[in-house]
């Protein structure tokens, strides 16, 4: 596999990238998590494209979790019967609820949410196609919701309407998602993402219809909405990941609102020990060009040295010419900007975040082990993956190492910062610790991640086999272990 890398990436599946062909290679060239988008697709070709990935996966001996992305409350404006309309800045145009979804004109379009005529009033700022055309609201009549063009362009069929600075009274989830989240959970996906939550208490209702479902998958809040801004610790609290989603955020706040909110999600999350996913336009000029620009590499950088769990491509690996090529592009940033020290999370004695469990206090001085010996690997036995989640809330330059007999687990923890899943046989009783630290290390030796001399930090939770129940910590030459 290479050199170790900490930080995860994140590819979207589209057309460029899901034939098994291109899959093999993306895998091969670092993928840890792929996402399926829900907006486009139907649920066989979702269950196809799951299965190519886990063949894949299993083909290179890695472990690839699966990030199903539902649609949300996006507004489209309709079709327009010639395909297209020219605004010009000044120009009258009506966005119309009333009219056919394919009977758009150059002077009004149908949109697919009706409400938004309840929603908007005279000075409000409507974008349209992410910002790149800009009109302004002069009056709102019956279903016709009249605009003065600000910015012009050409417009064309089911472009996204944003209305500047939020305040839309969508719902976080359509009847659409609400399919979807069924079609997602009987896939078997390792994680949900909810698109346009504003709050927890969106993020909670999500994780309910999950639960129904009978499915353990974590729930991501894309945060891409003003209001999931204001009400961000909430939103952090009720999820299970987050996502910074540049795309629909940098329309709402203004993109140069954009970079102070990533920063200040990166600097709250660890407080919730909670993943960030950083998204969208990462690698955006590579969707044509072989090699990055400075500034996306910069922006990828970044994001790592603030410390970001995982770096997310969109368009470059759905429908770019160099899907692979992006990935790559990923993987070695990462592995240059590794070598310089990550922003600190919080500190593991910091006394404003006490632990608030056992097994979080064993993370916590498992992580502080690997500051005072020279550790080379930590291996932790884990049912829930929470272990490995508070472990990877803090820097180290020791990889981390989730053994569990669960694929869920499995999956849920491939998003993590500095943590590798490692499946391993589940059937251990209540007194094999023993046992299984030896085939632990067994295994670990085998795929030659650690030799017989190297010091290795050990959890477990005694008696075995039981989630949350983290309870020990050894440290032990590798071999050791074989001895007793
Ligand atoms: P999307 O979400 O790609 O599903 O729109 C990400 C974003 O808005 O940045
Ligand atoms: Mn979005």
């Amino acid at each position: 596999m290479g050199v170790f890398r900490r930080t995860k990436i994140v590819a979207t599946l589209g057309p460029a990238s899901e034939s098994p062909k291109v899959l093999d290679r993306l895998i091969r060239a670092g993928v840890n998590v792929v996402r399926l988008n829900f907006s486009h697709g139907t649920a066989d070709e979702h269950r196809k494209r799951a299965e190519n990935v886990r063949a894949a996966a299993k083909k290179n001996g890695v472990y690839v979790g699966i990030l199903a992305d539902m649609q949300g409350p996006k507004i489209r404006c309709g079709k327009f019967k010639k395909g297209k309309t020219m605004l010009t800045p000044g120009q009258h145009f009506i966005v119309d609820g009333a009219l056919g979804l394919n009977d758009g004109t150059d002077e009004r379009v149908g949109i697919t949410y009706k409400e938004l005529v309840g929603d908007v009033e005279p000075g409000a700022r409507l974008l349209l196609n992410d910002g790149l055309i800009v009109m302004d609201v002069v009056e709102v009549k019956g279903q016709e919701i009249h605009c003065t063009v600000v910015i012009g362009g050409e417009l064309s069929n089911n472009k996204g309407i944003n209305r500047a600075g939020g305040g839309l009274s969508a719902a976080a989830l359509t009847d659409k998602d609400k399919e979807d989240i069924k079609t997602a959970c009987a896939i078997g996906v390792d994680y949900i993402a909810i698109s346009f939550p504003r709050d927890g208490a969106d993020m909670d209702y999500a994780r309910s219809l999950v639960r129904a479902e009978g499915s353990n998958a974590g729930l991501v809040a894309k945060v891409e909405r003003a209001e999931a801004v204001l009400n961000l610790d909430s939103i952090l609290e009720a999820s299970d990941a987050v996502m910074v989603a540049r795309g629909d955020l940098g329309v709402e706040i203004g993109d140069a609102s954009v970079p102070p909110v990533q920063k200040r999600i990166l600097r709250e999350a660890p407080k919730h020990n909670t993943p960030v996913i950083v998204a969208t336009q990462m690698m955006e000029s590579m969707c044509n060009n072989p090699i990055p620009t400075r500034a996306e590499v910069n922006d990828v950088a970044n994001a790592v040295l603030d410390g970001t769990d995982a770096i997310m491509l969109s368009g470059e690996t759905a429908a770019g010419k160099y899907p692979v090529e992006a990935v790559e592009a990923m993987h070695r940033t990462c592995i240059e900007t590794e070598k310089q020290p990550v922003m600190p999370s919080p500190s593991t004695r910091d006394p404003r975040y006490p632990p608030q469990s056992v097994d979080e206090c064993i993370a916590r001085q498992a992580m502080e082990v690997t500051h005072a010996m020279p550790i080379k690997a930590i291996a932790a036995f884990t049912q829930s993956g929470n272990t490995v989640l508070f472990m990877s809330r803090h820097v180290s330059r020791v990889p981390i190492y989730a053994l569990t007999p669960l694929q869920s687990t499995a999956g849920r923890v491939t998003l993590f910062r500095n943590v590798i899943p490692k499946p391993i046989s589940g059937d251990y009783g209540p007194s094999d610790a023993q046992r299984a630290t030896k085939d632990a290390i067994a295994v670990m030796l085998y795929d030659k991640l650690v030799e017989p001399d190297d010091l290795v930090v050990m959890t477990l939770g005694t008696p075995m086999g039981a989630a949350g129940a983290t309870n020990t910590m050894k440290i032990v030459h590798a071999s050791s272990v074989f001895e007793a």
